[in-house]
């Protein structure tokens, strides 16, 4: 089994199971049909349109069964939206997740040090997505127990993630494919070689991994 922590799309093979990124216009029932685990979440992107009625229908998914975790949402200091919309997206979020006991995926561009303080005090698994701090940060974020970091794409073409990917131990590790169109086979591939494991070896610890970020029942919904 391929574990794929974060997507916009859905299984490629029938060996994958993955957490796809859900759309905020499929609604409760549309979210009960798609049939596979998804998250929610409002990216920091949009955090200007996020507003009251937002947040209750946000709060309103969370009656679908398979939602498994919330996000991706988070801070990116790249994009001219308001930071202080984004604070105030991402809080809500966090709070959501800490109150539904749900893992929180994580968008976060040039603002981990803002997150700190996040990841410190969570009583949730937090990960960061297509993760790509720099080894001071990746340290300091290592010392906070409940962050995980997800790798996808850039395991093959970003020698600094590669890099990165070294550094950080496989039990805090879980692979993606985001919206690369890559299938997960591939990433699995490139991080097995980069550990020195089998890709049987690399599947057992992601399926372990997956096990205590989403949880038993989560990975159930395949
Ligand atoms: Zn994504």
């Amino acid at each position: 089994m391929f574990i794929n922590a974060h997507s916009h799309k859905n299984a490629q093979s029938p060996d994958e199971w993955v957490c796809r990124n859900a759309f905020h216009f499929l609604g409760v029932e549309g979210l009960n049909k798609v049939g596979y685990p998804v998250s929610v979440g409002w990216h920091p992107w949009y955090a200007d349109r996020f507003t009251p009625d937002s947040e209750n229908v946000l709060a309103s998914f969370l009656k679908a069964e398979n939602v498994v975790a919330i996000g991706e949402t988070g801070l990116d200091r790249s994009v001219s939206v308001p930071f202080s919309a984004q604070m105030n997206t991402w809080t809500f979020h966090y709070h959501l997740a800490q109150k539904h006991s749900l893992p929180l995926i994580i968008h976060c561009v040039k603002a981990y040090y803002d997150l700190v303080p996040f990841c410190k005090r969570s009583s949730v698994p937090l990960l960061f997505h297509g993760y790509r701090g720099n080894p001071e940060i990746t340290q300091t974020l290592l010392e906070c127990e409940p962050v995980w970091f997800s790798f996808g794409k850039d395991l093959l073409s970003r020698p600094q993630s590669r890099a990165l990917f070294a550094q950080i131990p496989v039990s805090r590790i879980l692979l993606e494919t985001d919206n690369s169109g890559l299938p997960i086979a591939r990433i699995y591939e490139e991080a097995a070689a980069l550990l020195h494991l089998s890709l049987e070896d690399l599947q057992g610890e992601m399926k372990k991994n997956a096990l205590r970020f989403f949880g038993e029942k989560a990975l159930a919904l395949f």
